[in-house]
């Protein structure tokens, strides 16, 4: 077996840019382990990496950034960043028709759809960047979700959510929950994948436990400057042996 620090040559010309939305607010569900993970899959193919938190108030140049991520947080978090985060529609639009990535969990995915409809309060005006809406539901839908995507591949991780989510016609779902509720407890639904644009239930957090679709994404980064990429494969032993571990796990 291959040893762990094995550096991978992928051309050490390559930069991969991360701008980290809101790291202080959506914050409480440990999904900054996105940023660790993708991070060090891109150094270990010696992809410079360059991660900036981008908070309230700050603009975005939506031609510099590969990779944004948006994790998830309490209501109470969303409230906040939900008028900033429209601030930025524009911005984030223009950004992704670039080709730049996001990878949106939870509080960050909801946001992303039309609204969020919290229990208390008022009803929460997303940027519309996908056809997607969500209603906070009865329940608290929390436990382990296996998902299982149209290539038959995997994805573990764990979930902790009231809002049920439903996708617009023509919007691809991140797989189908095999375990979990996913989007909403109903329809089967996890995620949604639309283009660079995903968002996910799944904490975790995700990206450690889901190697394939940790490159997958690093990969679609990448391209946008770099064009289209063959990432060395990595020893992928330890996370692989966490992802079979947490598909024996129950809902
Ligand atoms: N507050 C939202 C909900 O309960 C999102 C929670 C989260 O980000 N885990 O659905």
């Amino acid at each position: 077996m291959a040893r762990r620090f094995t550096i991978y040559s992928a051309g050490s010309e390559l930069e991969l840019r991360i701008a980290h939305l809101y790291a202080h607010f959506l914050n409480i569900y440990g999904d900054r382990g996105n940023i660790i993970a993708l991070s060090q899959r891109a150094r270990w193919r010696q992809v410079e990496v360059k991660v900036d938190v981008i908070d309230l108030g700050q603009d975005i140049d939506p031609d510099y950034y590969d990779f944004y991520f948006v994790g998830g947080g309490q209501d109470k978090q969303q409230i906040v960043i939900a008028e900033d985060l429209r601030k930025k529609e524009k911005q984030i639009k223009e950004a992704i028709g670039n080709g730049a990535v996001i990878l949106s969990v939870c509080g960050g995915y909801q946001l992303l759809g039309h609204y969020y409809k919290p229990h208390e309060g008022p009803e929460l005006k997303g940027i519309s960047l996908v056809d997607a809406y969500t209603v906070a539901g009865h329940r608290r839908m929390i436990g382990n979700v296996l998902v299982k995507r149209d290539d038959a591949t995997t994805l573990v991780g764990f979930e902790n959510h009231s809002g049920k989510t439903f996708l617009g016609k023509g919007v691809s779902a991140l797989g189908k929950a095999i375990v979990g509720n996913g989007n909403n407890g109903e329809d089967k639904l996890e995620g949604l994948a639309q283009g660079t644009v995903y968002g996910t239930y799944l904490h975790g957090s995700l990206l450690p436990k889901n190697p394939g679709f940790a490159d997958q994404l690093l990969s679609q980064a990448l391209a946008r400057r770099y064009g289209p990429q063959h990432l060395q494969p990595l020893d992928d032993h330890f996370e692989n042996q966490a992802h079979k571990r947490a598909m024996t796990l129950p809902a």
